[in-house]
């Protein structure tokens, strides 16, 4: 089963590694959605939705709300922000029932990056 949660933040950014709009520094309304697999406990949850949001809140909206990302990633695209998100947030979501499954973050209502395990883990191997 799967647990999706969403949140908004505005934040900055400029593509300095690009030649196009986005070089320009300019802002968007991002939404960020957090998706765990899981089974039900005890209690009939995959995780409590309130502690999805206290540990998103806490690691990632707190830093990018109302923030210059440049100033925490030197190409703040969609992608690696996203892969930003993920290790801020994977071990901290994890439980013996759940894991992190997916992270979407959208830039705008039509652009949106899709971040799976699987991409994860290549991602990582590169770095
Ligand atoms: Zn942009």
């Amino acid at each position: 089963m799967l647990l999706r949660k969403e949140f908004t933040f505005d934040a900055a950014h400029n593509l300095t590694r690009y030649h196009g709009k986005c070089e320009a520094l300019h802002g968007h309304t991002y939404r960020l959605a957090v998706v765990l697999e899981g089974t039900p406990g005890d209690e009939g949850m995959i995780v409590d939705f309130a502690e999805i949001s206290r540990i998103v809140k806490e690691r990632v909206v707190s830093k990018l709300d109302h923030a210059y990302i440049n100033d925490i990633l030197e190409q703040p695209t969609a992608e690696n922000i996203a892969l930003w998100v993920w290790e801020q947030i994977e071990r901290e979501v994890l439980r013996p029932n759940a894991r992190l499954s997916l992270i979407e973050v959208w830039e705008t209502a039509s652009n949106c990056v899709v971040l799976r395990a699987e991409d994860f883990n290549v991602a990582r191997t590169r770095t």
